[in-house]
């Protein structure tokens, strides 16, 4: 199928990231969210991004130009009435993932793929919300997405072959490597990596060690570039709760409880690095 145009829902730190991929490779995409000020807090950090580039001599001056004219902004889910291809990128929770699909539903053209970046929901379930479950597919892209090259292509059960194949070809124009995964809770890479985070929690939690120390032994001990509490601060702790709490809920092991200090710490509104606070503080 051929995507020419993209809407993005949720302009937050993955949203964003997915919007600018999207227009530098040359798509026109619309960035949805629930209120301006979320709109112009993402396209501030595209701009950002891309003037970064500029000056770095990476892109051209007209090459930003022109991926800032390819972005358009919208509060209205209706705006998805022209699009070939949507990527929702919306908070990770299930009710909220299921009624935006169900409006996309109503209101995206019959051709169009619905594609969910969630990071551990079922996509099978997603897309029963609609009436189009075989064009519904996970695209679970990686923070920060203009840096990282993995996109994970989750098949949902009814998924067709076709849109499989748009979504790989669109996945690999976007300069991004797809790896083909089936549907079950966190697929490889959270069910991989989160359990690890939920454990250095535990870690911090029983006293076993600073915050400081459990990180530097994971950068120095297992070459991990940043340490797991940095990396639980960049994705979000609220996100890595829902994550476990999904792999928690999916396999019914207790293995994968969240750690009660995960909990405490998203009650409180610390939510890692968006929010100025986590783990650690960000100014
Ligand atoms: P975020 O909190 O930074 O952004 C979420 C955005 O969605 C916000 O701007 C919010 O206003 C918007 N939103 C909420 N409800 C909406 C609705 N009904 N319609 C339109 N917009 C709505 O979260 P994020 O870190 O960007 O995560 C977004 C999704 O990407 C989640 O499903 C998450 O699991 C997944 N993900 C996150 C990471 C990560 O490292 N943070 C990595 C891969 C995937």
């Amino acid at each position: 199928m051929d995507i020419k145009t993209v809407m993005v829902v949720g302009a937050g730190q993955m949203g964003s990231g997915i919007a600018q991929v999207c227009a530098q490779s040359g798509y026109q995409v619309i960035v949805n969210d629930i209120k301006e000020g979320f709109l112009d807090k993402g396209f501030a950090v595209i701009a950002r991004n891309l003037a970064r580039q500029a000056e770095k001599g990476k892109i051209t001056n007209e090459k930003r130009d022109q991926t800032l004219s390819r972005l358009r902004k919208s509060i209205d889910i209706r705006d998805a009435g022209d699009v070939d291809l949507v990527i929702e990128a919306a908070v990770e929770n299930m009710e909220v993932k299921k009624s935006i699909f169900a409006e996309l539903d109503k209101y995206a053209p019959e051709h169009a793929i619905l594609a969910s970046n969630t990071s551990s929901l079922p996509i099978t379930e997603i897309a029963a919300a609609t009436n189009r479950p075989e064009k519904v597919i996970g695209m679970h892209f990686m923070n920060p997405v203009p840096v990282m090259r993995l996109v994970e292509i989750i098949r949902g059960l009814q998924t067709s072959e076709e849109v499989y194949q748009s979504i790989e070809s669109m996945t690999k124009s976007l300069q991004k490597v797809p790896i083909e995964v089936n549907d079950f809770p966190g697929f490889i890479s959270n069910r991989v990596l989160m359990p690890m985070i939920n454990e250095a929690i535990y870690a911090l939690y029983e006293g076993v060690a600073t915050k400081e120390a459990i990180d530097e032994v994971m950068k120095l001990g297992m070459n991990h570039p940043m340490g797991p509490l940095t990396l639980a601060d960049f994705i979000g702790l609220d996100t890595c709760l829902y994550i476990m709490e999904t792999l928690h809920e999916g396999f019914g092991d207790d293995k994968y409880r969240p750690c009660p200090l995960l909990r405490k710490y998203v009650k409180a509104g610390w939510l890692g690095k968006k929010t100025g606070k986590g783990f650690y503080e960000y100014s």
